[in-house]
């Protein structure tokens, strides 16, 4: 009888995991279970009449030489690489991310003179450990009130002191930061500023269909390997006998016999009552008869008047991301709202408006709109998030991992170096953000 191994979820962990044992081991069965129809989790892709959306902006980035090999192994010869080029609209401008000298020099004058004394000032707090208290002791408190903290309330829902200083440390490091900028408090941001050092900048990315081609490669080579998937199977929790896991309980499926289970659905369908809180995004996918000029291919958007966080222009990944002389663009937007859940459309008429404000479209050339709800994009890091965690008891057997799993804040790079040393039976540690 050979080793049942189930895995709940077929995103990039799912899938990682499941190829690495599907491939080097024949002693074990593999089973994965996904609750969608397709693979790819929160890679995936969306199309609709030659238009393909992911879910915001994905790209492949790592410094990770293991993890890099093992993305290109997976994708053959079928990948590009592209130069990045972000951006962020601030007081009214588009301006470069990570920003430059040139775009810091036309923020207004008030602003840039209140940053500047802030390098003088220092942040009087022992103990810092809320997203605010990081922000402030980083950066001052007038780049926190100009622009983080209004992006914060916006994006999260939660105002910056409620957020755990992780939230930080994982996030703002990464959104910021490219890594070979360092940009990790106000003096050295503006030292790279005046002396700035060559970013990283080149990204991998499919060469054909969206983000979701990298999963979908995955799968076919699990099933190769005589690997299943089981697509359109909700699990619902696990099976324990003797304090040892058993199976896997499924919504239509009855009970998946397993001798070990890797889950990486979100840890609250296995824990409901723990608390733990996951953001949801409404994405707006807009199709577009023609070009419209934005020469970004994302853009975070901090104002609180603005509805969006960010848009995403998937032409700038790939031309062929839509039809020949047509362009499209994926707003995001974080649904805190009941009513924006119901009905998304009642965003509508505000949406192409603000849209039209910062010029990112003519709302003449719209074909159509696209609206999607995306479940678990991020966990949400509050105060108590670790307490849940470590309070967390697990039968023998069972292995949390991923990012809505192991409620990690984590990158689809991370996702794979952890299943790459799961299955491989190596330590990881998730302390990357430090
Ligand atoms: C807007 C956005 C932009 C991002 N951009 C980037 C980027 O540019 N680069 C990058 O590296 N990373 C990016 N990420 C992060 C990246 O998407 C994730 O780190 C990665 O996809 C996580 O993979 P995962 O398998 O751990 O989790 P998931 O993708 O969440 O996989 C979990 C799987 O479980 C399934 N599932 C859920 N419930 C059940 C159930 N009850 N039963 C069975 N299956 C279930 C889900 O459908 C899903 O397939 C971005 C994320 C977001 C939200």
């Amino acid at each position: 009888m050979s080793r049942k191994i189930v895995i709940a979820g077929a995103g990039v962990s799912g899938l990682t995991l499941a190829e690495r044992l599907t491939a080097s081991r024949k002693d074990i069965s593999v089973t994965v279970l996904e609750s969608e129809n397709c693979p790819g989790g929160l890679a995936r892709t969306f199309e609709r009449d030659g238009f393909l959306f992911d879910i915001g902006p994905h790209r492949f980035h790592t410094s990770d030489s293991t993890v890099r090999e093992y993305l290109l192994e997976i994708l053959g010869n079928d990948y590009v690489t592209i130069s990045r080029s972000s951006n962020v609209y601030m007081a009214g401008k588009y301006r470069s991310w990570p920003l430059t000298m040139k775009s810091v020099a036309g923020l207004p004058l008030p602003v840039l003179f209140r940053s500047f004394l802030d390098l003088f000032s220092r942040n009087s707090k022992e103990q810092l450990s809320t997203f605010a208290d990081y922000v402030i002791s980083k950066y001052g408190k007038n780049l926190y009130n100009y622009f983080f903290r209004g992006y914060t309330k916006k994006f999260t829902g939660c105002s910056a002191g409620e957020l755990h200083i992780d939230w930080a440390e994982a996030g703002v490091n990464r959104a910021v930061i490219d890594k070979n900028v360092d940009a990790g408090d106000l003096f050295s941001l503006l030292k790279g500023l005046l002396i700035p050092r060559p970013v990283s900048t080149m990204f991998y990315y499919p060469s054909f269909g969206g983000i979701q081609t990298f999963c979908e490669k995955q799968a076919e080579r699990i099933q190769k390997n005589d690997g299943r998937i089981m697509y359109g199977c909700r699990a619902l929790g696990v099976e324990t006998s003797n304090g040892k896991v058993s199976g896997v309980k499924t919504a239509d499926m009855g009970v998946i016999p397993a001798d070990h289970v890797y889950w990486s659905a979100p840890v609250s369908i296995l824990f409901p009552d723990a608390g733990f809180r996951f953001m949801d995004t409404l994405l707006c996918n807009i199709a577009l008869s023609k070009e419209q000029n934005n020469n970004y291919q994302w853009c975070y958007f901090g104002q609180e008047d603005i509805l969006f966080n960010r848009l995403t222009v998937p032409r700038n990944f790939r031309t062929d991301a839509v039809p020949e002389s047509a362009d499209s663009l994926i707003v995001e937007i974080t649904l805190n709202n009941p009513e924006q859940r119901n009905d998304p459309e009642i965003l509508k008429d505000r949406m192409i408006d603000e849209l039209e404000r910062v010029e990112a479209l003519s709302a003449s050339d719209i074909i159509f709109m696209d609206w999607r709800i995306v479940s678990g994009t991020y966990p949400l890091y509050d105060l108590e998030y670790r307490n849940r965690l470590s309070a967390l008891v697990l039968p023998e057997g069972l292995e949390l991992t991923g990012r809505c799993g192991s409620f990690w804040y984590n990158n689809m790079d991370h996702s794979i170096g952890e299943a790459l040393a799961i299955s491989s039976g190596k330590a990881f540690t998730k302390d990357f953000w430090k």
